[in-house]
């Protein structure tokens, strides 16, 4: 492992991860948060603030959605967002000492029209506050990356969900082969890239790894990779699936860990399940950056307050981490 530890590797097999993925828990931890150490601070968590800027009545079928507009689920509906409110959201996230600011829009891909502009007009504005902007609007052409990206957009957030075989149990209205394609424009924009998956949609510990391994074999690692826990909508095909495992999570973040160490590794979605015991253990197996956010929700499912977000890290001796733009 000393090897592995020095520099970042791009050709990880399947097999490799899966026994890494396998190895003892504590060893694994101890591998993984040893890793984190010698390419991060293992003292700072990345804050990053996500906003829904345009909520439900999404045409896709992710099976996991409480935005898509094909499931009965209570989850709001509301049109996109004006500007000057999100503006306001991405002030208080700054002030509460967040650095990356996240707009997401429940749409199946970018269309030229006069929402993008807004949304474009929307990446200026925080921009100009000196966070790093991050959207996740669905399909993106070359073109529409290339304007996000001149408009001021640090990075783009396209998650592979899970692997290849499995994609087509939790989708059917996109392919696997879409999202490398738009994860391929936003690279070619000159954008950060931001993919992960969401654990506990049915998939097999082979599933999970293979995702990690289709992140950690491109030409370079996603600089951020969210790790979800399912939040069960009630309304989704999968709502009555069972509780993520912590130790499914454990193992799946110390893998995108020790794969690929330079990147932020994000607990992302289904805290609210989680007690600050089992959040510690992620942190411990190489987790540096949560989702924010406010009114207690993560888009449409509920999220720790950021108040209770910053108590819990004080508790654990960690602090927010410094954005390369502040
Ligand atoms: S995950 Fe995104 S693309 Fe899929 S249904 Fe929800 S909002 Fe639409």
């Amino acid at each position: 492992m000393v090897e592995e530890k020095m520099k970042i590797r791009h050709d990880w097999t399947k097999e490799e991860l899966l026994n890494i993925y396998k190895r003892p828990l504590l060893d694994l931890v101890y591998t993984a948060a040893t890793v984190h150490r010698s390419w991060h601070r293992a003292d700072e968590v990345q804050l990053s603030t996500l906003l829904s800027v345009k909520t439900g009545g999404c045409p896709e079928d992710c099976a996991y959605c409480g935005q898509a507009a094909r499931y009965h689920t209570d989850s709001p509906v509301h049109a996109l967002l004006p500007t000057e409110t999100v503006l306001a959201h991405a002030k208080r996230a700054q002030e509460k000492g967040s650095t990356r600011f996240c707009m997401a829009a429940a749409w199946r891909a970018v269309r030229d029209n006069r929402d993008f502009d807004r949304v474009v007009d929307m990446v200026k504005a925080v921009n100009g506050l000196g966070m790093e902007v991050c959207c996740t609007l669905g399909m993106l052409s070359a073109q529409q990356a290339k304007r996000l990206q001149e408009a001021g957009l640090y990075a783009y957030n396209h998650n592979l969900d899970s692997s290849a075989d499995y994609y087509g149990h939790i989708i059917s209205t996109r392919t696997f082969a879409d999202r490398l394609q738009t994860i391929g424009h936003v690279r070619q924009a000159g954008l950060t890239v931001c993919s992960g998956g969401i654990i506990g949609l049915g998939e097999s510990s082979a599933d999970r790894v293979a995702m990690l391994c289709t992140l950690a074999t491109m030409e370079e690692h996603p600089e951020s990779v969210p790790i979800n826990a399912l939040s069960r909508v009630a309304g989704t095909p999968l709502a009555d699936q069972p509780k993520v495992d912590i130790w499914d999570m454990v193992r799946t973040i110390a893998t995108a860990r020790i794969a690929m160490p330079k990147s932020l590794v994000r607990l992302s979605a289904g805290r609210m399940e989680m007690s600050e015991h089992e959040q510690a253990w992620c942190f411990m197996a190489g987790a540096n950056s949560i989702f924010t956010g406010e009114g207690a929700k993560l888009l449409v499912t509920p999220n720790p307050d950021m108040d209770d977000d910053l108590t819990m890290l004080a508790k654990l001796g960690l602090k927010p981490m410094r954005s390369d733009r502040s």
